[in-house]
Order: C-alpha cells, then structure tokens, then sequence
C-alpha cells in the first residue's frame, strides 16, 4: 500500500519529464520542498491541470511510491492572477521562487520560512515589487542562518560610520573606511542601502513603505544582495557536497 499525504504548497519550478510526464517542486508547508512527478499531466485530460501552474498556491496530494512521489490530486487556492498581469511583478516572483529554490534543502520543512514566502506573496498586491524582492531576500537569507553583520565593520568590529561603508569580498561582510582603501577590491556602498537593509530585518513594513528609495540606492541595494546571494550560494554549495 502507498502511504497517501494531503498539505498545501507554492509551485516554485516545473520540468518536463518523458513524453507527457512533468516533475514539480513544490515548496510545502508540511514536508518542505519535494520533487513531485505529475504523471501525463501534459494531456489536456489531465485532471491534475487546474491546480498546478507556476508559483500557483495549491492543495495538494500526493503518494509517496518505491522511487517517486507522484502527484495524484492538486486543487488551486490562489492563482495571484493579478500579480502576473504586471512584467515587473512577474520578472520578481520567478526571482524569488530561483533564488528560493537554489537556498533552501529539500524534504526540510519550516514554519518561518513558510509563513515568510506567505507574505511576500501578499505584499507583491500592495507595494512596489523590487523592495519586496529585497525585503524577501534578507529575512530570508536571515531566516536560513545567514543573518549579516549591519552594525559593525567585519575587521575592526568598530561601529560603522553613516558615511563610509564598503563591502569587502574576502571577508564577505562590510567594512569600515578606517580598514578599507577604497581602491582596492572593495566596493564602497550607499549607506543609505544599509540602512533599508535594516529596517527590512526589523520587518518594519510601515516604514519602509513610506521611504522614498532614490535611484543609487537601489543599485547599491541590488549589488549588496548579490554579493550576499554569490557568498551564500558558495558557502551552502561547500556545505551540501560530500
Ligand atoms: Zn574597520
């Protein structure tokens, strides 16, 4: 007998597999993200169909069998019909769902992260997408054990000036302009970017809402979360390998 489990998940990825067959992962909130195959849900009789999309909020079951978990029923609660109708909104939700999908451990579930990837997905009807994108990534990447360092300057461990910041690629933290030469390899950073960073990992959305976030900023805001993704990404790929 296949043991049969019933949970709701976000689809975050879908490839095809052999003819009509298709594996989706699907982040969950009672078993984590699993790898499910959906089997000849490429036929238009496909009853499976109108529960699994791209990031589609759905109900799921699935049995669990010898090499595969196979999908035998999803049912759709949210489609975030209105969130895809905007190219932005969309170019952000497959960002998420990658950067989501290439961080998080399969089979391994968590209640914060969960609850996390729920209101992101609310937050993208309200406001300007990339900050959720930002606000996503660092409460994230928090989330996982990645909090960073915003305080104080990762050589000297010294406050960090409101003025001179830089980050610095080697110790993968930022430093302080006392310990950087600012033409060497680190980069200088809008303290201002910082300073969003902050009030992101203190969740204050009332705030953040209200700032107007000037041009520069946001490039900063952009490179310092790529520098962290890059740095991360590295350190869980040395992690996981044998
Ligand atoms: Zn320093």
């Amino acid at each position: 007998m296949f043991n049969h489990y019933r949970t709701s998940g976000f689809i975050l990825k879908k490839n095809d597999r052999g003819e009509a067959n298709r594996i989706f992962t699907v982040y969950t909130k009672d078993f984590g993200k699993l790898d499910l195959l959906a089997r000849a849900e490429r036929k238009i009789t496909s009853k499976l169909r109108g529960g699994l999309e791209l990031f589609y909020f759905s109900e799921i079951e699935f049995i669990q069998g010898k090499h595969y978990k196979t999908l035998i029923d999803a049912v759709l609660i949210d489609s975030f019909k209105s969130l895809k109708k905007d190219l932005k909104t969309l170019s952000v939700l497959s960002k998420i769902s990658e950067v989501f999908d290439s961080l998080v451990r399969e089979a391994d579930p968590d209640e914060k992260i969960w609850n996390l990837l729920m209101e992101v997905f609310k937050k993208l009807n309200s406001t300007r997408p990339e900050i959720v994108y930002y606000y996503f990534f660092w409460n994230f990447i928090t989330t996982l054990g990645y909090r960073p360092e915003l305080y104080n300057c990762s050589l000297c461990q010294k406050k960090l000036s409101p003025k001179d910041i830089y980050f610095n690629d080697k110790e993968a933290g930022l430093t302080c302009g006392r310990c950087e030469n600012p033409t060497e390899s680190a980069k200088s950073i809008n303290p201002d970017a910082i300073k969003i960073i902050r009030i992101i990992l203190k969740k204050d959305w009332l705030t953040l809402k209200k700032l107007k976030i000037k041009k520069e900023e946001l490039g900063s805001l952009k490179d310092i979360s790529q520098y962290y993704l890059s740095e991360i990404s590295r350190r869980a790929g040395y992690v996981s390998s044998p």
